[in-house]
């Protein structure tokens, strides 16, 4: 499952972190995940008790910010939320935008007890 190649890699990166500051286990971890980042946010919370086991975000309570994705539409320069990569101006109809957010996936803070 992608998703869980996803939570290992968050789990990579906080063991990484935990090495840094020397510290055996984090309280918290806060991550800020885009609509449009191509993560199921089920699936994550369904493979995630697997993929942190044994490691230092065992128990860690995990904090999903859910960015919902906005976009600017080019020819009249209109924003609006998209759900949809595709998804067309909703004031002009042109489907050229700028995406301003909602493809975030990272890794926002890290809690030590
Ligand atoms: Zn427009």
């Amino acid at each position: 499952m992608h998703e869980m190649s996803i939570a290992i890699g968050i789990v990579n990166i906080a063991t990484d972190e935990a090495k840094k500051a020397n510290v055996e286990n984090f309280a918290a971890i806060d991550l800020e995940i885009g609509t449009l980042a191509g993560i199921e946010y089920d699936s994550l919370d369904f493979v995630w008790e697997a993929a942190i086991k044994d490691s230092v975000l065992e128990k860690a309570i995990k904090n999903i910010h859910k960015i919902q994705a906005k976009a600017k539409c080019v020819d009249c320069e209109n924003e609006f939320p998209i759900k949809f990569i595709h998804d067309s101006c909703p004031k002009c109809g042109s489907f050229l935008k700028i995406i301003l957010q909602g493809k975030e996936l990272r890794v926002k803070s890290l809690e030590t007890f």
